[in-house]
């Protein structure tokens, strides 16, 4: 098997700069080749104008997206976002008045009236999601982006943009403005609610994060930190990369060659590669079971509890959307609903399903059960609207002994329902649908065979 060793190095193109501000296509002859994240498939890549995508002819995931100025704009949009995430943390968030009793509250403390209540977890989750990891992914995208813009990029930036894509999923301040707007609505009828600046800021400063996440053109940056290595010799294109001993870094989209012992890092990004996630069916049955097991606790327990002139109400997640139905709130109850009940119970089922069938999935069904580990990684996130809900009113609603909300124990038991489904999806992996034993593949996706060899 010697001679599927790997160069320890890559090889760069002579006399490459360190920064090449050209988009690939512009610098190297050869078309690059791509293994898809999701199936597995060698495609090449072709040459992309900015605006373009490249998706993969056997599943359609987006293997490639070129944007124009890619550096400019994601610097642009990094440091707006930042700004207007200082504004956020600058200002009162909102305000509530209730027969004569205020309360103003600012963004943090929908996190530090938690910790009061002996909620340190949903805490730290709070203002880690919202805060502090949207914070350190705009500072690392600035870091990133202005040594590439000078031409020489500053120290850790290879180990920065690895990092930073393992942090995206776990960004949610979009999920939070859509907490703040079910709690204001869920309030309005009972109280005053008075929006303040850091409102405002906090939802531009959602959407630029979002356009910040989009606008990283990664295919674009990593050939501008480290160039492009050749492709393993005799890469074929129109069959999966495994049946190669071959595998794309899910960081860099590089294709690598499987060494025989099973340890290997990217050659240009130095992530970790395993052909298929280790033990991945294994692994997201656990992580399912512990959810499921955390889901009976978040409903049997109080989601949170209401005191009004002395009377304490609990209310469970279940409650709490039978009380909005009677209360005539219909679409507040139908969000909280679907977040909270429709979004997990599907997830598990789903996943479940995914991982009773990866055996035994085939090329005529392995695009539909895609399609659906698609929508289940994608809408996972949304199920903590609720606990943010709680977040806000538990910090908003004090209004001493007229009405005060305290937080639940089903808060905690909810928000790690969530954190272990969004896991169970992420170690689940797609790939495996497509590994079952395929027939010839016929049809108009299958592309093209050739050999391309790294020289
Ligand atoms: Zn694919
Ligand atoms: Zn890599």
């Amino acid at each position: 098997m010697s001679q599927h060793w790997f160069p320890k190095t890559p090889t760069l193109p002579v006399n490459a700069p360190l920064v090449d501000q050209q988009p690939p296509e512009a610098r190297t002859q050869r078309r690059r080749l791509r293994a898809c994240h999701e199936c597995d498939w060698v495609s090449a890549l072709p040459p992309l104008k900015s605006g373009e995508k490249a998706s993969c002819p056997r599943c359609s995931h987006v293997l490639v997206k070129r944007n124009r100025y890619p550096a400019q704009r994601s610097m642009a949009l990094a440091v707006a976002s930042l700004i207007a995430l200082l504004l956020a943390a600058s200002y009162p968030f909102v305000s509530f008045s209730y027969s004569g009793v205020s309360n103003r509250i600012e963004l943090s403390e929908t996190a530090s009236t938690l910790i009061a209540f002996h909620q340190p977890v949903v805490a730290i989750g709070v203002i880690m999601t919202i805060v502090v990891l949207p914070a350190v992914y705009l500072i690392g995208i600035v870091w990133l982006q202005f040594g590439l813009l000078r031409n020489d990029p500053l120290p850790f930036s290879r180990s920065t943009a690895r990092s930073l894509s393992h942090l995206t999923p776990w960004m949610m301040a979009d999920v939070f403005i859509v907490g703040a707007l079910v709690s204001l609505i869920k309030v309005a009828g009972l109280a005053d609610i008075e929006l303040g600046l850091s409102f405002w800021a906090f939802c531009t400063f959602a959407i630029l994060l979002l356009m910040t996440v989009q606008s990283i053109d990664a295919d674009w940056m990593w050939f501008a930190l480290e160039g492009e290595p050749l492709a393993p010799e005799g890469t074929q294109t129109g069959m999966s990369a495994a049946a190669q001993q071959l595998t794309s870094c899910p960081t860099c989209g590089l294709i690598n060659r499987l060494s025989p012992d099973g340890k290997q890092y990217c050659l240009r990004c130095r992530e970790k590669l395993h052909p298929r996630l280790p033990h991945s069916v294994q692994r997201t049955w656990a992580l399912l079971a512990a959810a499921t097991v955390m889901y009976i606790p978040a409903n049997v327990y109080p989601i949170m509890t209401t005191t009004s002139l002395g009377n304490s109400s609990p209310s469970t997640i279940v409650g709490g959307i039978v009380e909005l139905m009677q209360g005539g709130s219909w679409p507040i109850a139908g969000v909280i609903f679907v977040a909270s009940i429709i979004v997990p119970v599907g997830k598990l089922f789903a996943l479940a399903w995914l991982c009773s069938v990866a055996n035994r999935s085939h090329a005529l069904n392995a695009q539909t059960r895609t399609t659906l580990y698609r929508i289940t990684e994608f809408i996972g996130r949304w199920s903590m609207v609720d606990v943010f809900v709680v977040a806000i009113l538990v910090a908003l609603i004090r209004a001493d002994s007229l009405m005060t909300i305290n937080p639940g124990p089903a808060a905690l038991a909810f928000g790690s329902v969530v954190v272990l489904t969004m896991l169970a999806a992420m170690s689940f992996d797609p790939r495996l649908l497509w590994d079952a034993p395929i027939k010839k593949y016929p049809g108009r996706n299958a592309a093209r065979k050739e050999v391309i060899d790294g020289k």
